[in-house]
């Protein structure tokens, strides 16, 4: 199957990837392990923050779509170092990592000029120094003339619990072994950046009322350019904030 620009995975940078590429009229074929996790956050919910908030920024002006998606399934907002200079404020917002998801593969499912594969990418076609095409653990080749590889945490992945250690891209889902391989094959340096995060706790089990509540702000700032201001006024959670240890730091 023939195609103008296939992306492989459906993470936040594939998905504008996949778009972009698709509203401009061109043929693009998005491959991504599982088309159920389109637009799944590896794991905490927090979009934007100091430094990536402007990226999500970027993304909006560039006509992407994670600011609008953000605005519509954020449950708290805020605009962090408010107390501080301009330069270091940042827009944060909470989403429902479910309706966020949800949102995602519906925009990528609905949008014209773009397929969806639900496959491994495991390969390049390569030929004369050129990337021609995209192999897949199925069997299939598919044909195009650029190829964007967004494979993100997958990549090699690694999850560390513990002392255990799995080889995953998120919990209970495939790695990108293969893949890693044949880029590594090919010359380029294959490495990992590690990221933790912290416990997940179950909110019955904790006593909210002697934390330090942090609602989110009110206006609510949105993140999109294209979401009306006036009327944004989204039902927000608060996050409670404690301490390990006794001087709260
Ligand atoms: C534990 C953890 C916590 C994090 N917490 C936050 C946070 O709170 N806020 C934040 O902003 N960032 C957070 N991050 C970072 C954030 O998840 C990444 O920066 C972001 O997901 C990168 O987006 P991406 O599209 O590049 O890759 P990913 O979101 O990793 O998406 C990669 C996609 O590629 C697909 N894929 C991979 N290999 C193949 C293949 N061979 N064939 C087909 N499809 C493939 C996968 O299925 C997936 O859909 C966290 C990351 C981790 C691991």
């Amino acid at each position: 199957m023939n195609y103008d620009v296939i992306v492989i995975g459906g993470g936040h940078a594939g998905i504008e990837a996949s778009l972009a590429s698709a509203r401009m009229g061109v043929k693009t074929l998005l491959i991504t392990i599982l088309a159920e996790q389109i637009g799944a956050s590896s794991c905490n919910p927090a979009i934007g923050g100091l430094a990536k908030g402007h990226l999500v920024r970027e993304v909006d002006a560039l006509g992407g779509e994670m600011g609008l998606c953000t605005d519509t399934t954020g449950i708290q907002f805020r605009t962090l170092n408010a107390s501080k200079g301009p330069a270091v404020r940042g827009t944060r917002a909470q989403i429902d990592m479910d309706a966020y998801r949800i949102y995602m593969r519906n925009v990528v499912l609905n949008t014209k000029n773009l397929d969806v594969k639900q496959e491994l990418a495991e390969g390049l076609v390569v030929e004369e120094g050129a990337v021609k095409g995209v192999t897949t653990q199925l069997g299939n080749t598919y044909v195009a003339a650029k190829v964007i590889i967004t494979a993100g945490t997958f990549l090699n992945g690694l999850i560390h619990i513990g002392d255990k250690k799995q080889v995953a891209g998120r919990q209970g889902e495939f790695a990108s072994v293969e893949l890693a391989e044949y880029m590594k094959g090919l010359g380029i340096e294959i490495g990992r950046l590690k990221t933790g995060t912290c416990a997940r706790i179950d909110a019955k089990s904790v006593d909210t009322s002697v934390m330090e509540i942090q609602p989110g702000d009110t206006p609510a700032p949105p993140f999109s350019f294209r979401t009306d201001k006036k009327n944004f006024n989204p039902t927000q959670l608060p996050c409670y904030i404690t301490y390990t240890n006794e001087d709260n730091t």
